[in-house]
């Protein structure tokens, strides 16, 4: 199985490194063709207004779409999770796919990093690192709350679309990449 990860810019290291190890491939994605035979998607932290621009490319919204109604799973990770959602900071994102909103570095420079206990819903907690995450302040009725930290949502899903505000990859061991490429692959 092979899956991609959008690296427009940002932390796309670890998370090769992490699907590596679980005896996935893994394809850096720069452009539209790159989807191409790949099964599932990251798209990761790091600074959304660079990759936004790379992200609304034509190109890349066209192959992205097709590839999206192949019904493959994807993953949106902190910048990501903004790249991917529907109301950023109250703007309408025009290339948002999840009926999500979110305020991008909503923290404050005192939380600019922070490690904090996430719970799921079936009461496993883990810790996980935050930097310069978003809040999530709606979810649209399709959207699942997966998980919380101090009350607010953290993980969610819509059908095979996964959002965090926080890196799995920075701290592994969450079962994140298991829930999100293989338990999402059957299910609608
Ligand atoms: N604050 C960044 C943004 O909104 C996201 C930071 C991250 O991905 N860790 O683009």
């Amino acid at each position: 199985m092979i899956i991609g990860i959008v690296a427009f810019q940002g932390a796309c290291r670890e998370h090769e490194t992490l699907l590596l190890k679980r005896g996935w491939s893994v394809r850096r994605i720069l452009k539209g063709e790159d989807l191409e035979g790949t099964k599932g998607l990251i798209f990761p932290g790091g600074e959304s207004t660079v990759m936004k621009r790379f992200f609304e490319e034509e190109g890349f919204q066209k192959a992205f779409r097709r590839w999206r109604d192949k019904g493959h799973p994807f993953w949106g990770i902190c910048a990501g999770a903004v790249l991917l959602s529907q109301k950023v900071d109250g703007r309408i994102n025009p290339c948002g796919v999840i009926d999500v909103s979110l305020e991008r570095n909503a923290y404050g420079r005192h939380r600019e990093s922070d490690s904090r206990k996430i719970a799921f819903n079936d009461g496993t907690t883990v810790e996980g690192i935050f930097i310069r995450a978003p809040r999530i302040t709606e979810t649209g009725a399709s959207v699942h709350i997966e998980a919380r930290s101090e009350g607010d949502p953290v993980v969610l899903r819509d059908g095979k679309a996964w959002l965090t505000t926080w890196h799995p990859e920075l701290r592994d061991g969450a079962g994140l990449y298991e829930k999100v490429f293989l338990q999402s692959h059957g299910d609608s």
